[in-house]
């Protein structure tokens, strides 16, 4: 999928409504549809980068500060005690949406182990 028809790109324009938990030049931080924990939300980097599989040097201090703005974010949001960022990648990671993202997952309890089982 090209930047022209991807979901997070149209969500970084506007085009489609999110609730959102941060925005600045580079960065937006939105509430997943679908929540998996308590507290459930992505960050991406307005630039379209398909997944983690393609990041390069130059992305570095993108990546760097989308990074460093998890934990006060999950923190903002009620994820006190720590949180888990998960990255899903490519097809074995099992990406849906290929615009990088990571889930920000978190609430007042600790999360469910790291994997299920295997299916
Ligand atoms: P992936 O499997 O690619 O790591 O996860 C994509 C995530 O994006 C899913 O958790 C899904 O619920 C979320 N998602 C997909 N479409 C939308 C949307 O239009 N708005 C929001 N807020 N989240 C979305
Ligand atoms: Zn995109």
């Amino acid at each position: 999928m090209n930047a022209e028809n991807c979901i997070f790109c149209r969500i970084v324009t506007g085009e489609i409504p999110s609730r959102k938990v941060h925005e600045d030049d580079d960065l937006l931080a939105f509430h997943d549809i679908n929540p998996l924990a308590p507290v459930h939300f992505l960050v991406i980097p307005k630039l379209h980068i398909p997944s983690m599989a393609g990041l390069e040097p130059r992305h570095e201090q993108l990546m760097g500060r989308l990074m460093g703005i998890v934990g006060s974010l999950a923190a903002r949001e009620g994820s006190v005690d720590g949180f888990r960022v998960i990255c899903n990648t490519g097809r074995i990671g099992r990406q849906d949406v290929h615009h990088l993202h990571v889930h920000v997952l978190g609430g007042q309890s600790p999360l469910p182990g790291m994997i299920a089982r295997p299916e």
